[in-house]
């Protein structure tokens, strides 16, 4: 998807990871072609060996953009988009999760005060046991492939996503990638039950959650509900490629 093309006209899209005190910022200029329009970005990252989850906030970025603008396409074609707060049918699905989003929702838990942390540790434990007693993701990384069998087995024992508060996202700045990129103009009792017919899911222009999972998969993607475990179980984040090396990683296979 990303190629030289002809100039656009609106301004640049800025995304930034990283922290100036924490080591040197690299920023540059990239052209996307998304649905035939060039847009142009200004991104900044680490300059320095980082891990994947150190460029995760230039990737949500880039996730929640190509959601809005599949919003507005539909929008165009006078077609509402039908998620919204309180409607949490979709919570229940499988939610797959690099490595690096695991240890960063890891972070977004660490970060929340008491009680509400303990609550959400025990609910992300709760998940792990459920799903376990039914023979799913026994281990705490559960490298694999994604396919519908195993989401459909999942879905059946209606586990709610640790973070589902009152049908409604609590971490909605930090949600996982494909949690923003899953975008429905179909009615919401299509996502709660077991059949995907009916289900009218807008098409994005990138696919930045699958592009993260394959830049990011020496450790396999994970369930969400293994999150925390994983963070706790597995050997630190590989830091052997640049901030730049992993956004153009990341960015050839959009
Ligand atoms: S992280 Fe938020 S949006 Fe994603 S499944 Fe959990 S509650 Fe739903």
């Amino acid at each position: 998807m990303s190629s030289p093309a002809s100039p656009s006209p609106g301004p640049a899209v800025r995304l930034s990871a990283g922290d100036p005190d924490q080591g040197p910022l690299a920023t540059g200029a990239v052209t996307l072609v998304l649905g035939g329009e060039a847009v142009d970005f200004e991104l900044t990252v680490p300059a320095g060996p980082v891990a994947v989850e150190d460029l995760l906030p230039v990737f949500q970025g880039l996730s929640s953009l190509l959601a809005q603008r599949a919003t507005a396409r539909a929008a165009a074609q006078g077609r509402a988009v039908s998620c919204r707060a309180g409607c949490g049918a979709c919570c229940r699905q499988l939610v797959p999760v690099a490595p690096a989003e695991a240890r960063a929702l890891a972070r977004v838990v660490e970060a929340m005060p008491q009680p509400r942390q303990s609550q959400v540790r025990a609910r992300f434990e709760a998940a792990v046991a459920t799903v376990a007693e039914a023979g799913l993701f026994t281990t705490p990384s559960a490298p694999g492939e994604i396919n519908r069998t195993v989401g459909l087995d999942y879905f059946r024992l209606g586990v709610a996503c640790p973070f589902l508060v009152d049908e409604a996202c609590s971490i909605h700045p930090d949600r996982p990638l494909s949690c923003r990129e899953y975008l429905v103009t179909s009615s919401p009792a299509h996502c709660a039950s077991l059949s995907a017919e009916g289900i009218e899911k807008l098409p994005l222009e990138g696919d930045p959650s699958m592009a993260v999972l394959k830049a990011d998969l020496r450790d396999g993607w994970l369930p969400l509900i293994h999150a925390l475990a994983f963070d706790q179980s597995a050997p630190p984040s590989p830091r052997d490629r640049t901030g730049p090396q992993i956004l153009a990683d990341v960015m050839g296979r959009l």
